[in-house]
């Protein structure tokens, strides 16, 4: 055991984990210029085995009853796939993936499907083939995604569209949504590009703490225009601007409001949510590689349970800045991946809030 990343004096009881992102592989056919990842195709050392998968499989259970999406990289371009997944369905774990969408074949849809997933989540990034692909770096990703939503619709499988927010696609966002009802997207999730990976090079398409504010409370107001179920991922002050927008209307925060966001929290990450690298090593989420310890040497439940990053992270005391006073902390707590990017310190305020707490 690492005993720089575990901290003997962990409070008695973790919470539960709601929910594990697994880079089964980090190899990938694309190279979308936000990747966190930085993938290439090529085979990545060091990956978990069969036999190590499994094994970290039956650990899931023992710290809740996570919902586990199987990512990558691209994760259909693991030979185990199929096994894995099926195996991790029979141990009553409820599992997604997060396919790219361009390597779906008739075949491949109905694996999906026997195997066990219950929905899939494509990343479209732009309305229109052009914009799509200018993002995800190769042409005819568009089209090829298209043909895998097809695929997977004829299957029966169940899917969402997410999509990166960035300056270029601020204002087709209602174009895109509209291509995810078409299709008949189950769910559309917004997520805020974290300036790590190739998106650190993606400076001029960051957008600012107003523009953050103003998408966050056109989101809000959209919401209601659909039945579709709408998600604002990895943008926690969301869930300020939530209650914020809820008070002036007079609406009351509950799950019939506002379903499971009225019940959930902005950034889960080492809280309800973690992240496990092709490698096995663990961190709060793909964002913040932050080494809470490696499952090739560690128990999961024990990282999960006493690493002191994920401690640091669930002590509210700790947080620093506006954040560490913000009323709204519970709810949101600000990313903390772009904390560390953008100052080196994951605890330190959220760089693009604008929200200037009550209490100074
Ligand atoms: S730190 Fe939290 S909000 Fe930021 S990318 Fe990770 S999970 Fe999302
Ligand atoms: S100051 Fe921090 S905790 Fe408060 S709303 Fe902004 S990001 Fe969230």
């Amino acid at each position: 055991m690492n005993s720089q990343n575990h901290d003997a004096t962990s409070p008695a009881k973790a919470p539960d984990l709601r929910l594990v992102a697994w880079e089964v592989t980090r190899s990938c056919n694309l190279a979308c210029s936000h990747c966190r990842a930085e993938a290439h195709p090529e085979p990545y050392p060091g990956e978990l085995d069969t036999a190590q998968a499994r094994s970290l499989i039956d650990t899931f259970p023992q710290v809740g009853n996570p919902v586990v999406i199987f990512t990558g990289g691209e994760p259909l371009l693991r030979p185990d796939i199929f096994e894995l997944i099926s195996y991790a369905d029979s141990q009553g774990l409820r599992c997604v993936m997060a396919p790219n969408g361009t390597l779906i074949t008739p075949e491949n849809a109905k694996e999906i499907k026997s195997s066990g997933i219950q929905r899939c989540s494509i990343s479209i990034d732009g309305p229109t083939a052009q914009e799509h692909d200018l993002l995800r770096g190769v042409p005819g990703a568009f089209e090829q995604s298209m043909a895998g939503i097809e695929y997977l619709k004829s299957a029966g499988v169940e899917f969402q569209i997410n999509t990166t927010v960035t300056k270029d696609n601020l204002d087709k966002f209602k174009d895109i949504f509209n291509l995810a009802r078409d299709l008949g997207a189950v769910a559309w999730h917004i997520f805020m590009l974290v300036p790590t990976g190739r998106g650190a090079d993606l400076r001029d398409q960051f957008i600012s703490a107003r523009q953050y504010e103003d998408v966050l409370n056109w989101f809000y107001d959209f919401r209601k225009t659909t039945d579709m179920h709408l998600k604002a991922t990895c943008a926690p002050h969301y869930y300020r601007i939530m209650r914020q927008r809820a008070r002036e209307e007079n609406v009351d925060v509950t799950r019939e409001n506002f379903g499971l966001d009225a019940m959930s929290r902005g950034c889960l990450g080492g809280i309800g949510f973690c992240f496990i690298s092709h490698v096995g090593q663990v961190q709060p989420c793909g964002y913040l590689e932050l080494d809470c310890g490696n499952i090739k040497t560690t128990p999961f439940p024990e990282i999960w349970q006493s690493s002191q990053h994920f401690n640091a992270l669930r002590d509210i005391s700790a947080y620093k800045g506006k954040c560490g006073k913000c009323e709204f902390h519970r709810v949101c707590g600000g990313c903390r991946a772009r904390a560390y990017t953008m100052s080196g310190d994951y605890l330190a305020q959220e760089p693009l809030c604008s929200y200037e707490p009550v209490k100074s």
